[in-house]
């Protein structure tokens, strides 16, 4: 995605307005790796801008997405995500707390793809599952809580 003030050019170059709303909107946009939400951004500008409108976040996001500034993603709980990274990666997603973070594959073009059926291939998208960093050290945490549980509960009163 572009910078803040070169969006904004573009932008009024095809004559479409920039409100200030919509110039923050660039600026939390704008080199942002955590696939927000329409919802989380509305969130996130209202803090900042009071009376900013959720019609005014799905505005500018189309109209980003349309102008190639944004990469429109389906994640796997059915939410919209959105994606200022618009360079060719892929994404691994977390099972646990649904975060999303860039991840690059190499030859993606040489997988051997079954079933195409005539489907003539445009471009590829790879989202990987598991679990990241924080949370498996959360989830070893508390496995290694509960096992101090059972061995509490087997000490001689
Ligand atoms: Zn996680
Ligand atoms: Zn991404």
């Amino acid at each position: 995605m572009l910078a803040p003030a070169d969006l904004t050019r573009h932008f009024r170059a095809r004559g479409l307005k920039v409100t200030p709303q919509r110039q923050l909107l660039f600026k939390l946009l704008h080199d942002n790796a955590t696939h927000p939400t329409a919802e989380a951004l509305f969130a996130t500008a209202s803090a900042m801008m009071p009376g900013i409108s959720l019609r005014t976040v799905y505005q500018t996001l189309n109209d980003l997405a349309a102008m190639g500034e944004l990469q429109v993603l389906q994640s796997g709980n059915g939410a919209t995500r959105f994606d200022p990274n618009v360079s060719e990666h892929h994404h691994a997603l977390c099972d646990r707390c649904g975060e999303l973070h860039d991840v690059y594959v190499e030859a993606v073009d040489e997988l051997h793809v079954r079933n195409l059926d005539g489907f003539v291939i445009d471009r590829a998208g790879i989202v990987f599952g598991g679990l990241c960093a924080p949370c498996q050290s959360a989830l070893a945490k508390k496995s290694q809580r509960n096992k101090n549980c059972i061995t509490n509960k087997e000490l001689p009163q």
